[in-house]
């Protein structure tokens, strides 16, 4: 690859494409006549104004948001989302929990903290390797919101069909399947996503959420930036936002819109994934680990009959220059994460190897 980069299939940060990169280098000394990096740049200029304008306009389109949902840019990762979900949208009712995964667990550990949770659905008798049947969950009548990870990032699983919510608001996050297929923003009632598995750099979510939901009455210990409503009411400047972020997130935004938006991006990674997938069900080697109808395109685990041989591969793997194959401590295996920035060329060259490898070790 150009630079020497490398295909690197780490789940986040994770690649970025390279035309964005490019673009970002080109103006990192001077931002198109402004005299000043963006890094340097003060939030309040006219400057910075234009690049976050521009930068919600393009997701804007490129989801098709509508107009009664704000788009928020807030600091602090995926993680801080377990608690603002929770202490925005959990009121005196309950908050139901579809536990599909590691960072499902993460949110309803968080979201207990904060009021009544009831798990409505999980698949852990099966260790989170397929999506359960959602279609008549059990939701209470006082339910404050039904959550879902809607990719499980380190399990590999991935949500083809809504819940049915049965009226209720429902919450997703999308952190690591963001932008990668075309989404109804009107099914949900929230929808975020740390930023830095398919979009840009780490250190930031995009949160979209329904105007109606901002909460007026938020217990008065709420800390002033856990309030969504705080940075809808500021648009996302109630204090000096992850400006880089923001403006690397708008780059590739604009470069989504100029490749054909996310139905483009779908087909691309329905592509990849097949590619993978297939060589890994024809292998005596590997195995897929996830349920067919609920695997993952951004996060592809697998593994070999043991551990040790897992570790092998990996190795064997850095050697031929790829990056981050290594599953999850919590999972083991391999796991190849083929997010929108990764080229079909890295997908075919990894297939290729692990041919290799199976033909020398089988
Ligand atoms: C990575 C990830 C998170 C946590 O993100 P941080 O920014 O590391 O806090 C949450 N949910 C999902 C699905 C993720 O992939």
């Amino acid at each position: 690859m150009k630079y020497g980069r490398t295909f690197n299939f780490s789940a986040g940060p994770a690649m970025m494409p390279e035309e964005v990169l490019e673009e970002i280098a080109a103006e990192v000394m001077n931002y198109r006549g402004s005299g000043m990096s963006v890094m340097e740049m003060s939030h309040r200029s006219k400057v910075y104004q234009e690049i976050i304008d521009q930068a919600e306009a393009d997701l804007r389109s490129l989801m098709g948001i509508p107009e009664n949902y704000k788009v928020l840019f807030i600091q602090g990762g995926g993680t801080v989302q377990f608690a603002m979900v929770a202490m925005n949208l959990l009121k005196d009712g309950v908050a139901c929990y579809v536990e599909t995964g590691a960072w499902s667990k993460k949110a309803i550990a968080e979201a207990k903290k904060f009021g009544d949770v009831k798990v409505v659905a999980s698949s852990k008798d099966e260790n989170f390797s397929y999506v359960p049947d959602c279609s008549d969950l059990d939701i209470p009548e006082n339910c404050d919101y039904v959550y879902i990870c809607e990719n499980e990032t380190i399990n590999g699983t991935t949500f083809n069909k809504l819940p049915n919510a049965k009226g209720k608001v429902l919450i997703s996050d999308q952190s690591s399947m963001f932008l990668s297929r075309p989404c109804n923003v009107s099914d949900y009632g929230l929808i975020w996503a740390g930023v830095q598995k398919n979009v840009g750099p780490a250190g930031m979510s995009v949160v979209i959420i329904r105007e109606d939901l901002l909460n007026d009455n938020l217990a008065p210990t709420t800390p002033v930036y856990l309030d969504y409503k705080t940075h809808a009411d500021s648009g996302s400047m109630y204090n000096t936002p992850n400006c880089w972020a923001i403006y690397c997130c708008g780059k590739v935004f604009a470069y989504l819109l100029k490749n054909g938006g996310l139905s483009a991006m779908e087909q691309r990674n329905i592509e990849k994934a097949a590619i993978l997938y297939d060589y890994l069900d024809a292998s005596k080697l590997f195995t897929a680990t996830v349920r067919k109808e609920d695997r993952s395109l951004m996060n592809v685990p697998f593994v070999t009959p043991s551990a040790e041989q897992d570790a092998d591969v990996v190795k064997a793997t850095k050697t031929a220059g790829f990056d981050n194959l290594k599953g999850h401590k919590s999972v083991g295996g391999l796991r190849a994460s083929i997010y929108n920035a990764m080229p079909k060329e890295g997908v075919e060259a990894l297939v290729a190897f692990l041919k290799q490898y199976e033909a020398e070790h089988c």
